[in-house]
């Protein structure tokens, strides 16, 4: 499957991240990394796809792993601002998928990428925050890639997301995005 059919642009009215789950014709966009109009194809015959005028930028036939991680990070950003999540762990016993609460966006909350604050006086980053009004954090994300040693952590409640998840085979179930964490936890049933 080539990239293209899976990576996003930035839609040129809102100047946000649209994946091409949720592109649309009415919408000009343009390339996440070199900012240059690109095209929205979704015809009868074609799958739909971004189409990149040839210029050697290579977003959406040759990304870098640096380029799949950050688009992956605004993948999951734009999943939360659109209420289009659903973030599972699975039970180490039985293997039920055990859903995890994400609370709903709402117009004052944020999801903010490469976060900063301090934990136990160390200065940690992550990938993904989600903050409410208040900026208080609801819950906490990181993409990890092929060359990320699992990142443990000892704050809650962070999630560890396989950026493959995200760009190579990312499942939608009613218009939502199904992810799992990689840390597991005992069902109740199991309990
Ligand atoms: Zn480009
Ligand atoms: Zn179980």
């Amino acid at each position: 499957m080539p990239m293209e059919l899976i990576l996003g642009a930035i839609n040129k009215t809102t100047n946000k991240y649209d994946n091409l789950k949720f592109a649309s014709k009415q919408y000009k966009y343009k390339c996440v990394s070199c900012g240059i109009d690109i095209t929205y194809r979704d015809g009868a015959k074609n799958f739909p796809c971004f189409v990149h005028k040839r210029t050697g930028c290579l977003y959406y036939k040759n990304p870098t792993i640096q380029q799949l991680k950050k688009d992956s990070m605004m993948l999951l950003q734009s999943v939360i601002e659109k209420n289009k999540i659903q973030l599972y762990k699975k039970c180490s016993r039985c293997n039920v998928d055990c859903e995890i609460f994400i609370p709903d966006y709402q117009n004052n909350y944020s999801v903010v990428l490469d976060y900063n604050f301090i934990h136990n006086g160390q200065n940690i980053t992550v990938d993904i925050a989600y903050l409410d009004g208040n900026n208080k954090i609801l819950c906490l994300f990181n993409i990890l890639t092929n060359n990320d040693l699992d990142r443990e952590t000892d704050y809650e409640p962070c999630y560890n997301i396989q950026a493959g998840e995200l760009f190579l085979m990312p499942i939608w179930k009613n218009d939502k995005l199904q992810l799992y964490s990689d840390k597991q936890v005992i069902c109740n049933n199991c309990n």
